[in-house]
């Protein structure tokens, strides 16, 4: 190990910390000798046991946010933790509030942020990998000059596995005087409707393309995922359509799963499509078109109208009981 400290963005969530800080803690353990996490929120004390259990010697809280989104207050500690030692690398997830604290970061530390990471190796120094042109290649990259790297890592990119470590230390991280910029305050928030379980952490996925026809046909697909207890995916396709909300895209440009099982109806299988799901266990399609290139990676390819087989598929679900 050529790294001595990696410091890993943990996001508060449901009481716990993220899956995807989850799965940067496991890995920034292969990586350094010494991981440390960064955390938030009126419990962030209380998230010793879980950072330490992945892999965390020490976590820094910075407190609750009075209303604040993230990013300034965060960002602020971060970079005033920076001042007194700073890590090799700060990891960060590639979620809404991980961007917004990685860009202020590079700001306040004037230090450059390699994004749309899915890979992160030590090779005498960290090199991260990202993958262009549709994830048909991968680039490597690293920094050249002295200083914390700062690198923002897309879900999926590693497998979260507790280490059994004994809780973190709690550092008290405060932000300090944020000044107008800190001021912004969350006026209302909601959280988005869903029944099963989320996207990006569901067994199974059911996702449906342009192929339906039409917008109503996605009830198909849902209902489906309901009666396998997964969750619904889509194609940019229908998402650009508007016939469902961005958060169910799946793709370069949408979200990375890897479930058990991926169901693709009427999706032809387009390189950005398939660089978010061909990490699935296995691959079901249904497509009318025999040379649709998702048939090349799927596991069972069932050439017919997703209007027969999708009934038929619910029928023999709901007689299975
Ligand atoms: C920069 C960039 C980023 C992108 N990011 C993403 C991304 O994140 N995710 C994503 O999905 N795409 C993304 N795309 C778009 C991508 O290139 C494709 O346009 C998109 O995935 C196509 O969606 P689709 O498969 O639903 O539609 P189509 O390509 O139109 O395919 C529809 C399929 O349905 C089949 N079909 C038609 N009728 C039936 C029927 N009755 N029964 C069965 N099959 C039928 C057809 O044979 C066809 O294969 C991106 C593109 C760019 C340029």
């Amino acid at each position: 190990m050529t790294l001595a400290t990696l410091w890993v963005v943990a996001e508060p969530a449901n009481e716990s910390i993220s899956t995807t800080s989850l799965e940067l803690l496991t890995h920034a353990r292969t990586l350094a000798s010494d991981v440390r996490a960064v955390t938030w929120g009126a419990g962030g004390a209380s998230l010793a046991g879980v950072a330490g259990e992945y892999g965390a010697s020490t976590l820094y809280d910075v407190g609750g946010l009075d209303g604040a989104l993230p990013g300034v207050p965060v960002a602020a500690a971060i970079a005033a933790l920076v001042a007194q030692g700073a890590p090799d690398a700060i990891l960060i997830p590639s979620s809404y509030d991980g961007r917004d604290i990685a860009g202020r970061l590079s700001a306040k530390l004037d230090r450059p942020v390699l994004t749309n990471v899915t890979g992160l190796v030590d090779d005498g120094g960290i090199v991260t990998e990202h993958p262009v042109f549709g994830g048909t290649q991968t680039v490597k990259a690293r920094f050249s000059a002295d200083g914390p790297g700062i690198i923002v890592v897309r879900a999926k990119s590693f497998v979260a596995e507790p280490s059994g470590g004994s809780p973190a230390t709690v550092v008290t991280a405060p932000a300090g005087d944020t000044g107008a910029a800190g001021s912004a305050r969350i006026a209302t928030s909601h959280v988005e409707e869903r029944s099963g379980p989320k996207l990006e952490e569901a067994a199974v996925v059911v996702s449906g393309g342009r192929g339906l026809g039409e917008s109503e046909k996605y009830a198909l697909v849902t209902e489906i995922a309901k009666l396998l207890n997964g969750a619904a995916g889509a194609s940019r396709a229908i998402v650009d359509a508007g016939w469902v909300p961005y958060s169910h895209q799946v793709g370069q440009t949408g979200k990375t799963v890897k479930p058990t099982v991926y169901i693709a109806c009427g999706i032809s299988g387009a390189t950005q499509h398939m660089v978010g799901m061909k990490g699935s266990k296995n691959i079901v399609a249904v497509n009318k078109d025999p040379d649709a290139p998702i048939f090349q990676i799927a596991d069972l390819g069932i050439v017919g109208d997703v209007n027969k087989v999708l009934p038929a598929l619910i029928e023999a679900l709901k007689a299975r009981g």
